[in-house]
């Protein structure tokens, strides 16, 4: 009775996927494979929220998974996103292109999410859901 006991025990302890660094990647797939039923733990070695270096525009594409995962609304109900529909490049020649997405194609093509914002959304989101799943390593 007692190696049974113990032998569930160890078995709930196993996941069927380890993923190294709770960033847009980690925790994204995260997200997906929990859903899917898989038992999933993540690792992350800094303690969230993070400064992280970055322009913080999110796509379009990145938007419509932030949607499903409910983070968008969240984050816009909020007001910590800004959406820019003006954007583009300038050369070190000073060769620009610069348009406006909303007059070509009538909607704003990116958001501007600050990162620490949005990773600790995805925080939150991942502890609500499943909570034993964040296993912090610091
Ligand atoms: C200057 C700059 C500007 C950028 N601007 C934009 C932009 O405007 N829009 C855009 O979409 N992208 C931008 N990017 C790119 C964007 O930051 C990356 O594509 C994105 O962060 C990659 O996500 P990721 O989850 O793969 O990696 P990361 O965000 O780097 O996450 C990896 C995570 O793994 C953790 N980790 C690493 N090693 C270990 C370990 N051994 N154990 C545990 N945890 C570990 C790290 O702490 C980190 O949290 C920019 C990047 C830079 C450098």
């Amino acid at each position: 009775m007692a190696t049974k006991t113990k032998l569930s025990k160890l078995k709930s302890d196993v996941c069927d996927v380890c993923i190294v660094g709770a960033g847009p990647a980690g925790s994204s797939t995260a997200y997906y494979l929990a859903k899917q039923g898989k038992n999933v733990v993540l690792l992350e070695k800094e303690k969230f929220p993070r400064r992280k270096i970055c322009g913080d525009a999110v796509s379009l594409r990145a938007q419509m998974h932030l949607e499903r995962m409910g983070v968008l609304q969240e984050i816009l109900e909020e007001k910590k996103g800004r959406w820019a529909a003006v954007g583009g490049l300038v050369s070190p020649r000073r060769i620009s292109y610069i348009d406006n997405s909303a007059q070509e194609i009538g909607s704003h093509l990116m958001i501007a999410i600050k990162r620490e914002i949005l990773d600790e959304k995805w925080l939150e989101l991942l502890n609500k859901k499943e909570r034993n799943w964040l296993k912090n390593i610091k």
